[in-house]
């Protein structure tokens, strides 16, 4: 089955407004065919406006970095699934080892999380990825497998195929390091079996497993080639124009 790649830059806490209109509108102006790739940018909160207005029906995918599962009420510093609907968004990244490890994100929280945005019909990009130790250790497919099913726990077929998974090596996130194109494979095949098993092959075969960790202009294309490897998401790369056009015209690369 043919998945469509899908390339998502993750702009961290990075960008102004109007730095991230200034990027935005620099990519637009190159976006690759979206019949070949489809792709997003997934700026601060705060430029999350600016940026979908500049967006406006040019085929690029407004994404958040984040989401509050609740729709709205007392929960001081959090965005609701509603307001990320009401401002353009279509994915959101949930999960981010980021969450997880400096604000202390739980698998139950992600769930929480992901149960939200699919029901405001939005499309969450579920982060699962070990880190260093715990590769060095041999728990990397334990560590993913109790991720991926604790994440998406309780949800249909239908909702796991709106879902995107992104496998993240934590011991690859903004430090250069790279997995390989074939360990990056080993897992993403993985997941794609674990996912056939707990639900079913429609879902294994259709859901889209991006890879992060560092993925640039000069390895994006080797990690493609992988069968089991849709797209990627990006983190450092993407704060450049140059740089994200070149990570997204990976065919040509
Ligand atoms: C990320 O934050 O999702 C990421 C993959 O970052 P980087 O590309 O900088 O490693």
């Amino acid at each position: 089955m043919k998945r469509k790649p899908f390339i998502a830059g993750n702009w961290k806490m990075h960008k102004t407004i109007a730095e991230a209109v200034s990027l935005v509108t620099s990519i637009i102006e190159k976006l690759p065919n979206p019949e070949q790739v489809e792709v997003g940018v997934a700026p601060p909160f705060t430029a999350l406006s600016a940026v979908a207005a500049r967006i406006g029906n040019s085929a690029l995918k407004l994404v958040a970095q984040n989401v509050f599962w609740e729709k709205e009420g007392a929960y001081t510093g959090e965005i609701s699934p509603l307001m990320l609907k009401d401002v353009g968004c279509e994915y959101v990244i949930v999960g981010h080892s980021e969450r997880r490890q400096i604000f202390r994100e739980t698998d139950e929280m992600i769930n929480k999380k992901i149960k939200a945005v699919l029901s405001f019909g939005l499309k969450p990009i579920l982060c699962v990825g070990e880190t260093l130790e715990q590769r060095q250790k041999g728990y990397t497919f334990e560590i993913v497998k109790s991720q991926l099913l604790k994440g998406l726990e309780g949800l249909s077929s239908e909702h796991v195929l709106k879902t995107t998974i992104a496998y993240e090596p934590v011991w690859a996130i903004g430090t250069g390091k790279t997995a390989s194109p074939s360990q990056a494979q080993e897992v993403h095949h993985f997941l794609r079996g674990i996912l056939g098993k707990k639900w079913d092959k429609e879902v294994a075969g259709s859901i889209r497993i991006l890879y992060g960790g560092s993925v640039k202009p000069d390895n994006v294309k080797s990690l493609m080639q992988q069968p089991d490897i849709d797209g990627g998401l990006v983190g450092g790369a993407s704060l450049k124009a140059e740089s994200f056009l070149q990570v997204c015209s990976f065919m040509e690369v």
